[in-house]
């Protein structure tokens, strides 16, 4: 697969999915621009990148407040003159029963995993309607699509991203750009790897494929999706999943 002359924005890209998203957009060509909080974690990812020929340069942002966010796309613009790629992967958790969550932690998970997206798509989507072109992918999760206890806040927020993307996808459909979201199921990353073990082989138990998927088999989706040939493809959800939900 041949991205040469693309520009990627991933968020979260410092570890996890959106490393690995990153690092197999650069390996087919793409400019990678990496987004996330842990700069230098960034750093080391985008040295790595360039380390293995590809091409990548990283901001710092928090991709909750808007501000950091236009100011990022407006340098990242000035730097390639255009975003081909958005990927919305940067994502939190702050689990508890809502019989216990506070305020903050319901905030904070929606603050970051939709209004995140939000900001992103809004501050890109004028200059890929004028380019006539884009591809946005949004990661979502299982949960959004099957709930899970202790994560009303999470499962709000990726069933909240599910509905944004067929929404945005129909605003835009006109326009050269297609906006999909990818569920995964429990993948291995730093996210889960705190997970107690009893935890995970509960989970496993629960997944016909009997194991975590790897980031790098997201990434092969998001890849999948992001493609000029996947242009008849909109507000679609893509489970990646083991065969958890279906
Ligand atoms: P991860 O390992 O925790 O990586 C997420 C990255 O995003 C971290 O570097 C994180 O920084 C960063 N981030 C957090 N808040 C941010 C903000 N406000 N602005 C910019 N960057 C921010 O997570 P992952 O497991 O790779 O997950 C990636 C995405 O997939 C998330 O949206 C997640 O919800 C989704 N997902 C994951 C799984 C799974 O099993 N792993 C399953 C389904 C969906 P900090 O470390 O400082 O927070």
């Amino acid at each position: 697969m041949n991205f040469s002359g693309k520009v990627s924005l991933v968020t979260g890209a410092s570890q996890g999915i959106g490393e690995a998203i990153a690092t197999e957009l650069a390996g087919c060509g793409a400019e990678v621009v990496l987004v996330d909080v842990q700069e230098e974690k960034l750093k080391e990812v985008a040295n790595r990148i360039k380390q293995a020929k590809g091409s990548a340069s990283f901001y710092k942002a928090d991709i909750s407040v808007l501000e950091q966010v236009q100011k990022t796309v407006e340098e990242v613009l000035e730097k390639h003159h255009k975003i081909d790629h958005l990927v919305n992967n940067a994502g939190i958790t702050r689990d508890n029963l809502l019989l216990r969550m506070k305020e903050e932690e319901w905030t904070a998970v929606l603050d970051v995993n939709l209004k995140g997206v939000f900001n992103l798509s809004k501050a890109i989507i004028r200059h890929m309607m004028g380019n006539r072109y884009g591809r946005i992918v949004n990661i979502s999760s299982v949960v959004g699509l099957m709930g899970n206890p202790g994560q009303t806040n999470y499962a709000a927020s990726k069933a909240g991203v599910i509905g944004f993307t067929k929404a945005l996808a129909r605003e835009v459909a006109s326009r050269g750009i297609t906006v999909n979201a990818v569920a995964p199921g429990y993948i291995t990353t730093p996210m889960t790897e705190t997970l107690p073990e009893a935890i995970k082989n509960n989970f496993i138990d629960l997944i016909p494929v009997r194991r975590f998927g790897t980031p790098e088999e997201v990434a092969q989706t998001v890849k999948f999706l992001l493609r000029d040939e996947a242009a008849y493809i909109t507000g679609q959800v893509i489970n990646v999943n083991g065969g958890l939900y279906m």
